[in-house]
């Protein structure tokens, strides 16, 4: 039966000339089967990481618009060599920026929103039976200038550009063969999952598997876009996101660990009605998303508060924290060395012992927990960054997910 699908490939799916082939190869099956295909691709390899590092060579902090500018131009190398190595093979491809293919975005660069997607030409080049290869990543703001997505945003890309078309599937292709259980890297007896529910893979990947990004993840369950993670080296079935309600109730689905975190401590905080509202309200003007908080008992009207931040931006609530107004403190305290380990699962709803035997667990290795966070289908530790691979492989032999080892 013919399909409309849309097949996005990540930087290292397209790293060289020969993985473009390799790409183009497969595109061309799925073509000749009779499918219509819009592919959304990722600069090549470390093209983006590449980037990035040149700006700051020139400038310590960059301009966002001019940041936005030089990233988009990695998606737009790899549009044009894919749309050649299809052209090589006899096929009929035209590649389009963001902007072309429609995306609009709202107005904040290097994170910014997709806000709508007008996809006449990428429909009109669909229907002259040509492949089209849009690159992801970008898209066009209000004022008519390129911005980008925030890091992992092809992927959001492929989601948004496939219910704007009604696609019958999104196919994320990448460079493991599927969801697993935990990161295959960290956790060598890693299963993979044939399906995985997208609150599970929400939590999961908002968590540090960052194997799909969670705005993908959250986009694609607003708007019931079946979604499927595989690999682009072979052809073979990957993992199934989808709606929980006809799966299987599991307690534990994933572990994931995300060492991009940081901790901040006031000590001695004057412990007055409002000093917490003000506090946050101070770094979330900062622009800043705090995580796990923990605040202690007060003792002789003083208390401790703790929380978690992306470790990107532990220099903004620095600065933000020296020159905050009705927070009186005795010391602040930052820690970059910190990371966050969770366990997911929707069967955690309906079960409890779940936080108890991860402690257990834990405390087997000996790792000290310093914060702790839960939600109706994870259990998070905040832990020592040097103790998260370990615990990952604890957690994961724990809770029954490793994979038999003849398998
Ligand atoms: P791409 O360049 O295709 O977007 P990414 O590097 O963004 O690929 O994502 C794929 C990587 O995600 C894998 O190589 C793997 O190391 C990592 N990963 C982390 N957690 C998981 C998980 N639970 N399942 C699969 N891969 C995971
Ligand atoms: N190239 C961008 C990045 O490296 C977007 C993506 O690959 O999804 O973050
Ligand atoms: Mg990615």
């Amino acid at each position: 039966m013919k399909s409309l699908l849309v097949q996005k490939f990540g930087g290292s799916s397209v790293a060289d000339a020969e993985c473009m082939r390799r790409v183009a190869n497969r595109i061309r099956q799925d073509k000749d089967d009779g499918n219509d295909i819009v592919v959304v691709v990722s600069a090549m390899g470390k093209t983006t990481d590449r980037l990035i590092a040149l700006a700051r060579e020139v400038h310590a902090d960059p301009d966002d618009r001019e940041y936005d500018q030089l990233l988009a131009t990695g998606e737009q190398i790899s549009i044009s060599i894919l749309a050649m190595a299809l052209h090589h093979l006899g096929v009929e491809a035209v590649s389009m920026t963001g902007p072309q293919a429609g995306i609009r975005t709202d107005g904040s660069h290097t994170r910014a929103k997709i806000t709508g997607i007008d996809p006449v030409r990428v429909r009109e080049n669909l229907d002259r039976g040509r492949v089209v290869i849009v690159a992801g990543f970008q898209g066009l703001n209000p004022i008519a200038d390129v911005a980008t997505l925030g890091r992992g945003g092809s992927d959001l890309t492929a989601v948004a550009m496939a219910a704007a078309l009604k696609a019958d599937r999104c196919q994320i292709f990448t460079d493991v063969d599927g969801v697993y259980t935990a990161d295959p890297r960290v956790v060598p007896s890693a299963r993979k999952l044939e399906v995985i529910a997208f609150d599970e893979m929400l939590e999961l990947a908002s968590l540090g598997a960052k194997v799909l990004q969670s705005r993908s993840v959250e986009f694609a369950k607003k708007h019931g876009v079946e979604l499927e993670v595989l690999t682009s080296f072979e052809r073979k079935p990957g993992t199934l996101v989808k709606e929980a309600s006809d799966m299987e109730d599991v307690l534990v689905r994933g572990v994931a660990a995300d060492k991009n975190q940081a901790k901040v401590t006031l000590r001695g905080v004057k412990d007055t009605p409002g000093v917490a509202a003000h506090l946050f309200k101070a770094v979330a003007e900062a622009g800043v998303n705090v995580d796990v908080i923990v605040q202690n008992i007060s003792e002789e009207g003083e208390t401790d508060i703790s929380f978690t931040v992306p470790r990107d931006d532990l220099n903004d609530v620095r600065k933000c924290l020296q020159s905050i107004e009705n927070v009186e403190f005795r010391e602040d305290l930052y820690d970059d060395t910190i990371a966050k380990v969770t366990l997911v699962g929707v069967g955690m709803r309906s079960h409890t012992g779940v936080a108890s035997s991860m402690f257990e667990a834990l405390a087997e290795r000996n790792i000290n927990i310093q914060m702790i966070s839960t939600s109706e289908i994870r259990v998070s530790v905040v832990i020592d960054e040097e103790s998260a691979n370990i615990a990952c492989q604890a957690l994961h032999t724990a809770f029954g997910l490793d994979q038999a080892p003849d398998s």
